[in-house]
């Protein structure tokens, strides 16, 4: 077992939260589809997306070079991070240079890549995580376990019980509306107290300097335009080459992760607001690791729009917490090998194959052959959890031999047919115990194994 189906199992042993996690998914999931369906030229975009990305990834660091000249033409500061503790430190100076000690931040998966609210907690930083979502994991002391939703696998009923303790909101009260209005005047103090507000970069534009932040709340706006100073992480990958390539990338993003024709709030900053500061901090953490590999390079065109998380079969059952890595699901299974292959040899095997991911992701990212190459390259380093090594050894033996290919279908199906129904749950795995056993099959050794007449 590896470490993800270990994780997997405890949330699949919970029947219930499973069930619900799925079908709250799934329905995200259609809402995607729908909102698909109803632009004509869908199918185009996502070829556009990816070729742009494709082009901007091939000459990244000339896009960098234009973007930090042109931001810093329009009053930013741009600092450069190679690893999240340069990124860390990075903010941290910010804060301390000018001795603030208030930080609002809206979602970004960078910073929690780089561990970033540990970091400034420990050094006397107060940082209040402002999306939702991300307070609700906040305040819970856990890690999002979506991308887009970043408490999905937490019930309203748990959430209501976490803001009577830390909000002091009524005694059993679950109801949304009253909750999240009772988190929007919790919030509203802490954005009218900050000193500086964090936000994160949807897509930076190479020809003008300036960047677009996505969000539902409106939350990224009010950190950004509240207090004096504004720092903006950004990843090397989330480069555009030109303004008008926004409009490409736009109606793609929200329609594939919520089912949205746009987000509420696009936000686009061109250099510091009247009077105040705008910190860019530019994160490699292993992006250029990533671009070197030409099998993997393709990773960097994500945009981070949670849509292979949604339709994911083995995601939507097994919660996001199951992957132990920032990004999960399909694209955090591509990505987590490339930065600690050792610890996340697991991953590549935490999905069916069966490309529903390729086939919604906004940016044609072929995360099912991602997946596969993954597998292959950590067997080569046998890196690959030992029992996997084993069963690939025994699928590779049973396959090379037919007849033994079909005599254990046979009594496979014998099993199924003549083998009680509760005895066959009692071996299943947590997995297949989701899972309707197929009627039992009719049997027929002799049309199994009986000779065959090639006619000439
Ligand atoms: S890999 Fe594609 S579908 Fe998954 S989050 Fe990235 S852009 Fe969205």
């Amino acid at each position: 077992m590896t470490a993800h189906s270990a994780r997997a199992a405890a949330f699949v042993a919970n029947e219930a939260r499973m069930h619900w996690h799925d079908t709250a998914l799934w329905h995200v999931r259609s809402k995607r589809d729908r909102a698909a369906a109803s632009v004509p030229e869908w199918e185009e975009l996502r070829t556009q997306a990816a070729a742009l990305k494709a082009h901007t990834v091939s000459r990244l660091a000339e896009y960098l070079e234009a973007f930090e000249r042109n931001a810093l033409r329009l009053g930013a500061v741009v600092h450069w991070a190679s690893t999240p503790d340069d990124h860390n430190r990075a903010v941290l100076s910010i804060l301390e240079e000018r001795g603030l000690k208030r930080l609002v931040k809206s979602k970004s998966m960078l910073t929690e890549e780089c561990h970033l609210n540990g970091f400034l907690e420990a050094r006397g930083i107060e940082v209040v995580d402002t999306d939702l979502g991300e307070r609700i994991v906040q305040l819970a002391r856990e890690t999002p376990s979506h991308i887009v939703l970043p408490a999905i696998h937490k019930k309203k009923e748990e959430i209501g019980e976490l803001f009577h303790e830390h909000l002091h909101t009524a005694a059993g009260a679950s109801d949304p509306k009253y909750l999240t209005e009772a988190a929007r005047g919790h919030l509203r103090e802490k954005f009218l107290a900050a000193e500086a507000g964090l936000t994160g970069v949807n897509f930076a534009i190479a020809e003008t300097g300036g960047f677009v932040v996505c969000t539902n709340e409106g939350n990224a706006d009010l950190g950004a335009s509240l207090p004096r100073v504004h720092i903006a992480s950004m990843g090397v990958e989330k480069l555009v080459p030109r303004a008008a390539d926004l409009a490409v990338f736009l109606r793609l993003l929200a329609r594939s992760a919520t089912g949205q024709p746009v987000t509420t709030y696009t936000s686009h900053f061109h250099g510091p607001r009247a009077g105040g500061e705008l910190h860019l901090v530019i994160v490699d953490n292993g992006r250029s690791a990533l671009l070197a590999s030409e099998a993997h390079r393709r990773a960097l065109s994500c945009i981070r729009c949670g849509a292979c998380m949604n339709t994911c079969p083995v995601f939507r059952r097994s919660g996001g917490h199951s992957y132990d890595a920032t990004v999960p699901g399909p694209i955090g299974s591509v990505l987590a090998p490339s930065r600690e292959p050792g610890r996340y040899a697991g991953l590549p095997f935490a999905s069916s194959l069966c490309g529903s991911c390729d086939d919604v992701c906004p940016v044609r990212i072929d995360l099912h052959q991602q997946l596969l190459t993954w597998r292959h390259e950590l067997g080569e380093r046998r890196l690959t959890p030992a029992p996997k090594r084993a069963a690939a050894r025994l699928g590779s033996f049973v396959l090379a031999r037919p007849w033994l290919y079909r005599a254990l279908g046979w009594l496979g199906r014998a099993a199924l047919r003549w083998v009680p129904r509760p005895v066959l749950a009692l071996v299943a795995g947590p997995w297949a115990r989701q899972r309707e056993l197929p009627p039992a099959p009719r049997l027929s050794f002799r049309a199994e194994f009986g000779r065959r007449r090639v006619r000439p």
